[in-house]
């Protein structure tokens, strides 16, 4: 492989003039070779490594740029960043480090390219490009990445138990890199990942929930969560997971295992929505089913209402995560809290009026609701599998067809409570509230359409048999 060509960018010419004005050694590193190898497209974040100061280097390179862009430096870091066009390009000084046991944050030395590799967390991340004129373009390899790249394996370049141990952040990026690329993590680190899960421990909410999105982002977000189970981490980041695994026999009767479960509905929804969001729901769709399992002899296995207390664990686990509890919460919520209904409407008969309350109680989000249900069909059985799909496609004609007809998805009621007080010379009371629920319930039962004289004339009838008294002749 020529890998000057993965250094035609012009920037690469202006770095190399700049190291060579301040004598000193650069190098591209990590991702963005890795994924040049990989041929994952044109990576938008390069990592320069100089040997001695980075924070020099980034200022001579954008004093040579012809836009002169801004450096944005972090001391305690020793790291600077600049933005070249689309490009965000981040420096540092090569530097050894040394781990204290209860952070994840080293002491730090300035140290040779050798002794920056070595801290690398996995040798695919561990490969340099050298920039310097003397040998553009070669590649440094010291722990044989490249073969570890072609073998689809994760592997750390030192002792794995020391670098996991160290900094235990690194067991969630193993998991989420294998996700992403389709890798696997070789025994050895997996092991002492196993060994060292009660480290992650140490690491921030935040940080975690980052490589948690990766891996929900990726395209079968279950290899990750397969090995999260695996080494024991699942269980310390999300128990209410783990806590879904497991089939259950009484006098006979068996459930499915949701946790298996729940990890094809996330695969299914992953190849047809983007969405973070929705994916999150898809994962914790069935949390509530873990504390509301209950078994009777005459109904067998029940989750009784554990839609509804999947919503609030929600809540619970997002606030745990320090995740942000705002609207994107309230959606996953939602999604939960409604997961079951079209899977109950695709069993029967498909009601225009069942469509109707549907569409009424899950408003603008009904598009994501049916895309959630239609990945929760796992049935093994193909006869089942083609009825439910065939009668999701249904549902979905005729949530378009009421829609257009009765335009309920962002129900506003045709009559307002003002109109009903001045009717019937009313002052705010109850009364008003059930005339209203009345013209909403007719509405959606498909009894009167979704219109203003509809909806008139019904208000009429109701106040009458109320007793109200109004002066306008019926
Ligand atoms: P992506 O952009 O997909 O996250 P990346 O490999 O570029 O992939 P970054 O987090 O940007 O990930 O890290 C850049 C490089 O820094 C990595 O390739 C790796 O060499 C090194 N690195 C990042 N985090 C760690 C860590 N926790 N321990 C050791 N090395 C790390």
């Amino acid at each position: 492989m020529n890998y000057k060509e993965a250094l035609q960018h012009p920037v690469f010419k202006t770095i190399t003039q700049s190291a060579e004005e301040l004598q000193l050694k650069a190098f591209v590193i990590g991702g963005f070779v890795r994924d040049f190898i990989l041929n994952r497209g044109n990576a938008k974040d390069i990592d320069i490594v100089a040997i001695g100061s980075g924070i020099e280097l980034a200022k001579r390179v954008a004093q040579n740029l012809p836009n002169k862009p801004k450096v944005q430096i972090f001391k305690t870091y020793g790291t600077a960043m600049l933005r070249y066009n689309e490009i965000e390009i981040e420096f540092v000084g090569a530097r050894k480090e040394s781990y204290t046991e209860n952070s994840r944050n080293p002491e730090v030395e300035n140290g040779t390219l050798q002794d920056d590799q070595n801290r690398r967390d996995f040798t695919i991340n561990a490969l340099a490009l050298s920039v310097n004129k003397a040998n553009f373009g070669d590649l440094l390899d010291p722990f044989n990445g490249i073969k570890d790249l072609e073998n689809k394996t994760i592997k750390t370049p030192l002792n794995p138990d020391i670098t996991y141990s160290d900094d235990p952040l690194r067991m969630l990026r193993a998991i989420r890199f294998a996700t992403q690329l389709g890798f696997y993590i070789e025994n050895e680190s997996l092991e002492a990942i196993t060994r060292n899960a009660s480290r992650i421990k140490i690491i921030t909410k935040e940080r975690i929930v980052v490589e948690l999105n990766k891996i929900l982002e990726s395209p079968k977000p279950s290899i990750g969560f397969l090995l999260l189970e695996k080494t024991g981490l699942l269980n310390i980041i999300l128990p209410e997971l783990t806590a879904l695994k497991g089939v259950e026999e009484l006098e006979g009767q068996r459930h499915k295992d949701n946790f298996y479960h729940t990890l094809e509905v996330v695969d299914n929804i992953s190849k047809h929505t983007d969405n973070l969001w929705l994916r999150w729901a898809a994962l914790l769709h069935d949390i509530g089913k873990a504390p509301t399992k209950r078994f009777s002899k005459k109904v067998g296995w029940t989750f009784h209402g554990h839609e509804f207390e999947g919503s609030k664990m929600v809540f619970h686990l997002f606030k745990r995560l320090k995740m942000p509890l705002n609207d994107k919460m309230k959606f996953v919520q939602k999604m939960v809290f409604m997961s079951s209904r079209p899977i109950v409407l695709a069993q029967d008969i498909v009601t225009d009026s069942a469509v109707r309350r549907l569409v009424f109680d899950a408003g603008d989000y009904v598009d994501d609701l049916m895309t959630l249900c239609e990945a929760d069909i796992t049935t093994k059985n193909p006869k089942k599998f083609k009825k439910y799909h065939n009668n999701f496609k249904i549902v979905r004609e005729k949530i378009i067809e009421v829609e257009e007809r009765d335009h309920v998805r962002n129900f506003q009621p045709p009559i307002t409570g003002e109109e009903i007080m001045k009717t019937f010379n009313l002052k705010p009371s109850r009364e008003i509230g059930v005339i209203k629920e009345f013209i909403k319930e007719a509405i959606l039962e498909g009894e009167i359409p979704n219109e203003y004289k509809a909806a008139y004339n019904l208000m009429l009838k109701k106040g009458k048999k109320l007793g109200l008294k109004t002066n306008v002749n019926d």
